[in-house]
């Protein structure tokens, strides 16, 4: 894709988040890990604020939404009667060669060509991506992606696997909400968690990792309300997206060929975004149908049914999924965020995060460091801020411009600086300072009695 002011090249985005404290490579000192990374001061705050937005949204806001925090560790039952052991797997193929391994649906083929460059139809050739070997690979075969490991101390210790996808602890955890909430349908059970998968080929930064987080939600419904549930769940998604500053025409739904649906899914929809690398799935929502909770109920031997009071039927509730990947969605809000600009003829990066999720909301800084009365006044100024908005930030490292800079780069949407008129220099500016806005460089005089409620009114 071509660069332009809203679309960077991933270096670029990989180059700002290191330098910048967002995100680094996993284990770096010791060579990094495949499909782990760390993320820094200001991703985890761009993090949490992702999350929580998400949970005001899909969760405080709305009536009959319950949240659940389950163990990452579950019972093997749980994956064999998901279809996970079984399915949970991608297509692989190895070059003969030099051993290396692709995922066989990701892997390009070229139309072979004869000597007058006609293409030849059915011949197809493949060269593998690492030591560029023709046509040379095994037959594919089918990789389970789920990471095993051992419970318990014993010789014996059983086998346990990480979820590689926090619905399953959902799906647990159905009949315990049922039965101590008794919540009437629709309602929805959300969760916040890491999944793991064992990527065949981790690539492009944080999209396809192998430790990852995702934002998921069941919402349960009776079997002829699908369709609705699954329209409403659509419109969601887009508004949220819309908040978190995903421009709409970046933002492509995707209906999925049924022979490309998940094991358990009838419908999906997958939300694809413009990354520089291609179109690729960002979220997805599917209807799961009552596929999970009738197959843990057999396999389990526990009812799972709903009991409608009303009308006294029975019967098992069919599933929306909008399942969301937290670490895909760091990548498309740092994407969109991402311009640069001329300002007073310098050359400039800054990420125009939406305030409500900007890791620093607004940075305090005295014109002079070396100033005390300065530095005493803005002390107090950042003192005061602080107890109404955490998220704020001290700076008096560098000069101003520098200062400037940085928060542009972190995407701070105010800068307020403490200067001499605040002190009483020209005396109809006493106690009022300079709020800079990150996206013109402007600046404009504020009292320092109004800040608080300026910028929570912007939030
Ligand atoms: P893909 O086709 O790209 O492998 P998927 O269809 O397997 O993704 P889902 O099982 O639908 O993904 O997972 C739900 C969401 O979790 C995805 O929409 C994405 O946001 C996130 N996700 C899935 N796999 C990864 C991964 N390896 N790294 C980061 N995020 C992921």
């Amino acid at each position: 894709m071509k660069e332009t002011a809203t679309h960077p090249n991933m270096e670029k985005i990989i180059s700002l988040a290191k330098r910048r404290g967002f995100v680094f490579p996993g284990s770096e000192i010791y060579g990094g890990l495949a499909g782990t990374f760390d993320y820094g001061p200001y991703g985890v705050a761009l993090k949490n604020n992702i999350k929580s937005l998400w949970w005001n949204m899909f969760v405080d806001l709305r009536d009959n939404m319950y949240g659940v925090d389950a163990a990452i560790l579950m019972n093997t039952k749980v994956w064999e009667s998901s279809g996970h052991i079984e399915g949970f797997s991608d297509p692989l193929i190895e070059c003969k060669k030099c051993k290396h391994r692709f995922r066989a649906d990701h892997v390009q083929k070229k139309p072979k060509k004869d000597a007058q460059g006609k293409v030849i139809e059915g011949e197809d050739v493949w060269t593998c991506e690492h030591c560029g070997t023709k046509n040379d690979m095994k037959e594919p075969q089918q990789f389970n992606m789920m990471f095993k490991t051992h419970a318990g101390a014993s010789e014996d210790a059983m086998t346990v696997y990480l979820r590689p996808e926090t619905a399953g602890g959902i799906f647990m955890n159905y009949k315990n909400v049922i039965d101590s909430v008794h919540p009437k349908l629709p309602f929805g059970i959300a969760q916040i968690g890491k999944a793991f998968r064992n990527e065949i080929a981790p690539r492009d930064f944080i999209f396809r990792l192998r430790e990852l987080e995702q934002m998921e939600v069941e919402y349960f419904v009776r079997p002829d309300e699908w369709e609705q549930a699954f329209d409403e769940w659509r419109i969601r998604m887009h508004e949220y997206a819309d908040i978190i500053g995903i421009a709409k025409d970046t933002l492509h739904e995707l209906e999925v060929l049924p022979e490309d649906r998940a094991h358990y899914s009838k419908r999906t929809v997958d939300f694809e975004f413009d990354y520089p690398f291609g179109r690729k799935e960002l979220w997805g929502l599917a209807y799961r149908t009552d596929f999970d909770l009738s197959v843990h109920e057999k396999s389990s031997g526990v009812e799972l049914k709903y009991l409608d009071e009303a009308t006294k039927e029975k019967f098992i509730p069919h599933v929306i999924e909008p399942s969301l990947g937290v670490d895909r969605t760091v990548l498309a809000v740092l994407l969109s965020a991402y311009r640069e600009d001329d300002l007073g003829g310098d050359k400039r990066v800054y990420l125009a995060f939406p305030p409500a999720i900007a890791p620093v909301k607004a940075m305090v800084s005295p014109l002079l460091k070396n100033k005390p009365e300065l530095v005493e006044k803005a002390r107090s100024v950042y003192k005061d801020l602080k107890k109404v908005i955490p998220q704020i930030m001290w700076d008096d490292n560098g000069n101003i411009g520098k200062r400037y800079r940085r928060q542009d780069e972190i995407g701070t949407p105010f800068c307020i600086t403490i200067d001499f008129d605040t002190l009483g220099e020209t005396a109809e500016l006493k106690d009022t300072v300079t709020l800079r806005d990150r996206d013109t460089g402007t600046q404009k005089r504020i009292a320092i009695s109004d800040i608080a409620r300026h910028i929570t009114d912007v939030l």
